[in-house]
C-alpha cells in the first residue's frame, strides 16, 4: 500500500479511499461502494470537510433517539466497516444499540467476513447473519433481516443507506435515522433525522456529544445544510 505523508494536503481523503480499497481487496467492500464513496467526497467538499453546525444538532438529536429507543439498531454495510470498524461497535456501546449486518450486494462470503472483521473490534454480537425475516416491499436479498434486530428495532440507524431500503423502513413505521453526506438523497429526504457528515467524523462525535432534547425539524435542518452548501460556493467563486 502507498505511504501517504501527513503533511499531504488531502491526507484524511487518501486515507478514506486506502481504506475502502482495501475493504474490497479483503472482500468486505462491494466495487460499487467505492463509486458510493466518490458521491459522498464530493458533499463533503462542498461542507468544507468538517462538521458543520447542522450536521451537529442531527448528530446530538441521533444519539437522543437511539438512548430512549426501546430496540436501537445500527445496520452496517461494508463501506461502514472499512471506514470505522472500531468506531460503530463502539457507538453501539454508548447507545445500547445492536449492530445488524445488510447488504445492498448480499454474499454469504461478504456477511461472514464482515462480521468478524466487526467481532474483531469487539462486537459480541452481530446480528443478520441467519436471517428469518422480511423488509416488506423490497427484493428477496436485500429484504432479509433478523426478527431480534431490524425486524423488531423501533428506532435504526442507517448509515450510508440506499433510498429504497430507508423508505422501506420507513414504511414499517421505524423511525429512521441516517448518515449521508448529500443531502438531496432519497435516503436523506425519507428519515427522520439524517447528519450530513462524513462517516468518520459523526461516529467519533456521537461518542461525545450531549443528547438533544429540543424539537427537531429534519426538513428545516436538510434545507439549512443545503443553504449552507449554497453560500459557501458563492463565497469560494467570488475567491477565484
Ligand atoms: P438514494 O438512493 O438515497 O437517493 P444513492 O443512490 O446516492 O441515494 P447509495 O449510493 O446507495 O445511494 O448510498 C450512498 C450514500 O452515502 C450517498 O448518498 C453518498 O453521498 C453517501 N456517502 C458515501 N460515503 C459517505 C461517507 N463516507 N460518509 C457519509 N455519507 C457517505
Amino acid at each position: 500500500m502507498t505511504d501517504i505523508p501527513e503533511s499531504h494536503p488531502r491526507y484524511l481523503s487518501l486515507k478514506m479511499r486506502e481504506a475502502l480499497v482495501k475493504g474490497v481487496e479483503e472482500g468486505i467492500t462491494s466495487k460499487a461502494g467505492l463509486i458510493a464513496h466518490g458521491r459522498g467526497e464530493m458533499f463533503d467538499y462542498l461542507i468544507g470537510e468538517e462538521t458543520i453546525e447542522t450536521a451537529e444538532r442531527a448528530e446530538r438529536k441521533a444519539v437522543e433517539r437511539m438512548l430512549n429507543a426501546e430496540n436501537p439498531v445500527i445496520s452496517v454495510n461494508g463501506n461502514v466497516v472499512a471506514l470505522v470498524p472500531g468506531g460503530i461497535v463502539e457507538l453501539a456501546e454508548r447507545l445500547d444499540s445492536k449492530i445488524e449486518v445488510n447488504l445492498f450486494h448480499r454474499t454469504d462470503e461478504r456477511m461472514s467476513k464482515i462480521q468478524k472483521a466487526l467481532e474483531q473490534n469487539g462486537a459480541e454480537e452481530v446480528y443478520g447473519l441467519d436471517p428469518k425475516e422480511k423488509i416488506p416491499g423490497l427484493d428477496h436479498k436485500r429484504a432479509l433481516c433478523s426478527y431480534e434486530g431490524i425486524y423488531t428495532s423501533d428506532v435504526i440507524l442507517v448509515p450510508l443507506e440506499d433510498g429504497d431500503r430507508a423508505e422501506a423502513l420507513k414504511e414499517m413505521g421505524k423511525e429512521v435515522i441516517t448518515i449521508d453526506l448529500n443531502p438531496l438523497s432519497r435516503t436523506s429526504k425519507s428519515a427522520d433525522i439524517t447528519i450530513v457528515d462524513n462517516i468518520v467524523r459523526a461516529v467519533p462525535n456521537m461518542m461525545e456529544l450531549e443528547p438533544l432534547e429540543e424539537e427537531f425539524d429534519n426538513g428545516e435542518n436538510l434545507r439549512a445544510a443545503l443553504e449552507f452548501m449554497s453560500e459557501r460556493l458563492r463565497t469560494l467563486s467570488e475567491e477565484i
